[in-house]
């Protein structure tokens, strides 16, 4: 199969609709990161998404919908605080779970009686899923476990030959996927973090909880159960006071003759004077948006990355840090 890539404009969007129409997917822009889209109504569509990817049968999908979409029609008990965090953060990178209606495809949420849904803010996103007009169930665009795609070429990395077609809205803004929140309880439960805080989100609906998965535990979100992110090459994490033994650990591997870059932010890379750098720029935003596009530079030209953990831990460093020990575990 050829995989084409093109801008999203109204002939690429005809091409992408006559795609999802017949059972086929797309892989599609959002300002997290990319998404490999199929109809969530059509079973076939869901389960080709899984295999493109290599994915795990048992990780549920994000269902994807236009800003004018009404959710009620798919799910039920949308909670007095779900419609405050929605007038104040959609459309945008925050994920809400709720209790389904199962008029989805069972395969969308992989059996679960609750269904995950996102309205992305990205324009090509909108212009995509308006020309659709119907549900669209993505999970991000990489193949099983690699770092997620901030760009279209990242997709055509991964899933070159395997989809007919790349819609290219230019690289992500946001970077890391979005917040995803348990709506089914009386108080809005972080499953995953992402650049919609948690701060934000209590600031909102008064009280917000973070679930933390344990290792060996129920996961109430499947997905926590998973490596992810991981770059094709060996990886070394350190935290923020530990980064004179990053340091060490550059200049020794680098004698030996290893491939050794730093991925730190770039006042750590000044301080520390590294040559080889990944840099994750100067505030939480970039850090956010530029990780994954560091860690898959970082795999085309290193046998090594060192990572030092950002000094500051919260907010949007929560998610970011979430992703860097997944990929450098
Ligand atoms: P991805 O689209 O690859 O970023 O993965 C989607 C994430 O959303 C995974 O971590 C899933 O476990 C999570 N997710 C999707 N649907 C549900 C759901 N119904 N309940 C809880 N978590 C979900
Ligand atoms: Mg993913």
């Amino acid at each position: 199969m050829k995989t084409q890539v093109l801008p999203v404009n109204e002939e690429s969007l005809r091409l992408a609709k006559r795609i999802i129409l017949g059972g086929g997917v797309v892989g599609m822009p959002t300002e997290t990161v990319y998404g490999l889209g199929a109809n969530a109504f059509d079973t076939q569509a869901v389960e080709s998404v899984f295999k493109i990817k290599g994915r795990p049968n048992d990780n549920p999908l994000i269902v994807h919908v236009h800003k004018d979409y009404d959710i009620t029609e798919l799910v039920s008990e949308v909670p007095d605080y779900a419609v405050a965090l929605a007038k104040a953060f959609l459309p945008g990178p925050l994920t809400m779970v709720y209790n389904s209606k199962n008029l989805v495809s069972p395969a969308v949420s992989c059996g679960l009686s609750t269904l995950a849904v996102r309205i992305p803010s990205h324009e090509g996103a909108q212009a995509f899923l308006k020309c659709i007009g119907l549900p669209i169930a993505a999970p991000s665009a990489n193949v099983s476990k690699h770092v997620s795609p901030t760009s279209a070429e990242h997709v055509r990395r991964d899933l070159d030959g395997k989809i007919e077609l790349i819609l290219d809205g230019g690289k992500c803004s946001g970077g890391i996927e979005s917040t995803v929140l348990d709506c089914t309880g009386e108080v809005p439960v972080i499953l995953r973090s992402g650049l919609i805080t948690r701060e934000m989100i209590a600031a909102v609906a008064g009280e917000c909880l973070e679930y933390t998965y344990k290792e060996g535990a129920r996961a109430l979100s499947p997905g926590m159960k998973y490596k992810h992110y991981s770059p094709n090459c060996r990886t070394m994490l350190f935290c923020y006071a530990d980064r004179r033994a990053a340091l060490s650990a550059y200049n020794a591997e680098r004698e030996k003759g290893v491939k050794a870059y730093m991925l730190c932010d770039g006042r750590t890379a000044a301080e520390l004077g590294v040559e080889n750098v990944l840099s994750l720029g100067e505030t939480e935003a970039q850090a956010a948006e530029k990780l994954y596009s560091a860690l898959r530079e970082g795999e085309e030209c290193a046998e090594l990355i060192i990572a030092v953990a950002p000094e500051k831990q919260d907010g949007v460093m929560v998610g970011v840090m979430n992703r860097l020990k997944k990929a450098c575990s």
